[in-house]
């Protein structure tokens, strides 16, 4: 999640990477920096055409693509479900997908990062990024 200037700054290295900021792509990054919450795409699109009704559920796929390929979001597959999105410049951060609910919950572990870098030093490698997903249900009692 992030405030309206970082927005803001976010568009400004968009445009400095060559992505033209049209009025759709406005709408699906402010979407994607004030929800946090990873949704898909018919969820962006209905996000969407509440912000401008004259976007299409075509025009959403092919932005995400083309905000995809320009490195500005990240697309998630995760389990059982269709591909979810974030914004590219959030802070590292792994997932765990509520089973039952779908809901995405963000977590960081330095222990967990220092760890793969050791299993990976010993493999002889350097960590380029990694993503970690866990699965799990809500605890009972
Ligand atoms: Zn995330």
């Amino acid at each position: 999640m992030s405030t309206a200037s970082q927005a803001h700054d976010y568009e400004k290295l968009l445009r400095e990477a060559g992505v033209r900021i049209t009025r759709p792509r406005r709408t699906i990054l402010r979407i994607l920096s004030e929800g946090g919450d990873h949704p898909d795409a018919l969820e962006i699109f209905r996000r969407a055409s509440a912000i401008d009704p004259s976007i299409s559920l075509s025009t959403v796929y092919r932005t995400m693509r083309l905000l995809e390929d320009k490195g500005a979001i990240h697309r998630h597959a995760f389990a059982n479900g269709p591909s979810r999105f974030e914004q590219a410049d959030s802070d590292h951060h792994d997932h765990l997908i509520d089973m039952d609910t779908g809901a995405v919950i963000e977590f960081r572990s330095d222990r967990i990062e220092a760890l793969q870098d050791e299993i990976a030093r010993e493999l002889g490698y350097e960590i380029v990024f990694h993503r970690l997903e866990l699965y799990g249900r809500k605890r009972r009692g």
